[in-house]
């Protein structure tokens, strides 16, 4: 089978000597590594999530960090710090499917704005809250993932973040900035997130809640992310996280914070890149070479994804146990908007995932799927 469906970075080329020094960072310290540790995370792993996100260009002091299970605890504990019943959210279209998830469970009222090529359409975003506010609401929170998007790779703009900032700021209203994937770029120059806007502007963190996530810079099976956000926002989802959980595992993150005070994240973070931009090349080559007229595709500068979208009428869902059985996986783009599967969005459209499948392997899965499509649009 040629995975090119879920977001799995690639764990095999990590070593096993380093490791095994990990591991044994545990070993000096055991006693505290097996207890009980602070909600927020232990002060070395605050520390070395301020250390990451300097080197994203967003310079942060650790007091304004609190460590979670993975980012997507960070999902759900915006909702639950955040969130009541018929609260209305703004959220990007298509969006991370997983953001989906986690809102859903508080019940709001889920309004979405159009992602283009370059990011959320913020003209869209201003007009809906206008509307919204003139009929008596005002958004909880804006959730937006602006750079290398989960689902469609799109970078937002740098006049884009800075005009959501304003837009917020005139509607009252959190951003929740979701950024797994900021320090995966393949090429071009960064541009600064909302986060380190904000902080540029304003001296420190005030409406912007950065989510962040060691899964993709390191490895998702620590299950290690944080927020970075304003003193009282971090005591609201504290607050919230009672009940949740008694903090992150502080084994976990004794032997993440050893590998990080290494150093050495920065040269494998760099690996990972230069075998991942080979992944994508592969997969835009042979999408590039295989697919018929008709079949569109976003060209990625970092992260995992490139959105495909299907001339009309072509169900992306439907296909999938035909391309599967062929030995192609994918992730049906209808799971990327509220209405899923059930729903009118996203059915000609899916998404690949290049992080995986080696680049011969990523070809062939591309060949079989264009030869599916080419069958599908009666070629
Ligand atoms: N947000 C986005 C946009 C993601 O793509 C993912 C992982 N696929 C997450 C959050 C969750 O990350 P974590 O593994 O840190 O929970």
């Amino acid at each position: 089978m040629v995975f090119l469906a879920g977001g799995h970075p690639d764990t095999s080329i990590f070593g096993e000597e380093t490791l095994r020094e990990m591991a044994s960072a545990v070993v000096g310290d055991g006693a505290a590594a097996l207890q009980y540790g602070s909600t927020d995370g232990t002060g070395v792993m605050r520390e070395t999530v301020a250390e990451v996100m300097t080197a994203e260009g967003t310079p942060v002091g650790a007091e304004h960090v609190a460590v979670t299970s993975g980012a997507q605890q960070g999902l759900d504990l915006a909702g639950r710090a955040f969130l009541e019943e018929g609260d209305l959210v703004l959220i990007e279209s298509p969006t991370y499917h997983g953001a989906l998830q986690a809102f859903s469970s508080y019940g709001p009222r889920v309004m979405t704005a159009p992602v283009d090529r370059r990011g959320l359409d913020v003209e869209a975003v201003r007009e809906i809250l206008s509307h919204e506010r003139r009929a008596g609401y005002r958004a909880k929170f804006i959730y937006v993932v602006p750079t290398f998007q989960n689902p469609t790779g799109a970078t937002m703009a740098l006049e884009r973040r800075r005009e959501l900032l304003e837009i917020a700021r005139e509607h009252d209203a959190l951003i929740l900035e979701d950024n797994p994937y900021g320090l995966l770029r393949y090429e071009g120059d960064a541009v600064p997130t909302l986060a380190a806007l904000e902080m540029r502007e304003r001296g420190g963190p005030e409406r912007v809640v950065y989510l962040g996530s060691f899964s993709k810079v390191f490895a998702p099976g620590v299950r290690l992310g944080w927020i970075h956000a304003h003193p009282e926002i971090l005591g609201a989802m504290r607050a919230a996280r009672k009940g949740a959980d008694l903090g992150p595992s502080v084994l976990s993150q004794t032997v993440t914070a050893a590998y990080f005070a290494s150093g050495e994240w920065k040269t494998y973070l760099g690996r990972l890149g230069r075998r991942y931009r080979k992944r994508r090349d592969a997969v835009l080559g042979a999408l590039g070479e295989f697919m018929p007229e008709g079949v569109s595709w976003t060209s990625p500068s970092g992260g995992f994804f490139v959105w495909v979208t299907l001339p009309q009428g072509i169900d992306a869902a439907g296909m999938l146990p035909e391309a599967t059985e062929r030995g192609v996986a994918y992730v049906p783009g209808a799971d990327f908007y509220p209405g899923g599967w059930g729903g009118t969005e996203g059915r000609n459209a899916l998404r690949l995932s290049f992080s995986f499948a080696e680049p011969r392997l990523a070809r062939r899965g591309v060949e079989i799927l264009a030869g599916l499509v080419r069958e599908k649009m009666g070629d």
